[in-house]
């Protein structure tokens, strides 16, 4: 039962009222499909990636066993299917913060503490996580490795260039001038990975951390464009 102010006459809610309802809208807004998947009118995404240039490298061991296994040689990228995977590095840690990447075999690191500031259940379930382990054979626990469930092309405007892994099939792009998104993402995801070792994500998810705290990060935002400005066509990675 609400209760009338005596000096407003305005309907008065109880602490725990209010409590319940801030807690039910919560609630509501976090089941909310349009917050656990993309909505499919959504125009606008954020990119966020490193603006260093000094990515790790596998040790020497570590590739071997990568070339063997999950790593594609025709393109230098893991294999389609892969889900999670561990590296081992040659660096004692990686340098760049929070955003890096394994170079020559496509594989992106994120620092943990800033990956799971980005809400850790989304993350958990958009993204394939492995280990990053140390030289000595230790397992760094503040940083891990990561892989997209749904995996997006950055798409530019000039000095473009694309082919087909013979291997794979995969497509391997570069582009420069002012960046977009075509086709529209898949709604089935919140956070995505960009062919360029970054996070493909919405605004609200965003919100969420300090973006300022982290050195070498870069934001952009990409708008999803009806029509290509590279003379391309659609290019999905599997
Ligand atoms: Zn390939």
């Amino acid at each position: 039962m609400f209760r009338t102010d005596p000096l407003t006459g305005r309907v008065a809610r109880g602490r725990y009222q209010i409590w319940n309802i801030h807690n039910a809208r919560c609630l509501v807004q976090f089941h909310e499909p349009k917050f656990h998947f993309v909505s499919m009118k959504r125009q606008y995404f954020y990119h966020l990636h490193s603006t260093g240039t000094s990515p790790c490298t596998m040790t020497k061991d570590a590739y071997q066993h990568a070339r063997a296994t999950w790593l594609c040689t025709g393109c230098a990228a893991p294999k389609p299917e892969t889900k999670s995977v561990d590296v081992k590095i040659q660096e004692p840690y990686p340098i760049e913060s929070p955003l890096t990447f394994v170079s020559g075999c496509g594989i992106a690191i994120a620092n943990w503490e800033f990956l799971k500031g980005l809400n850790e259940d989304i993350l958990r379930r958009d993204l394939f996580l492995g280990k990053v382990i140390d030289p000595t054979g230790i397992v760094l626990r503040d940083w891990v490795t990561w892989r997209g469930r749904r995996r997006l092309i950055v798409r530019g405007t000039k000095n473009v260039s694309h082919r087909q892994c013979d291997i794979c099939g995969r497509h391997v792009y570069f582009a420069m001038g002012r960046r977009y998104l075509f086709p529209r993402p898949p709604t089935d995801a919140l956070i995505y990975e960009s062919d360029l070792f970054g996070l493909v994500t919405t605004r609200e998810v965003i919100a969420s951390i300090t973006l300022n705290r982290w050195p070498k990060l870069g934001l952009e935002k990409l708008q999803v464009l009806e029509k290509p400005k590279d003379s391309l066509p659609e290019l999905v990675l599997k």
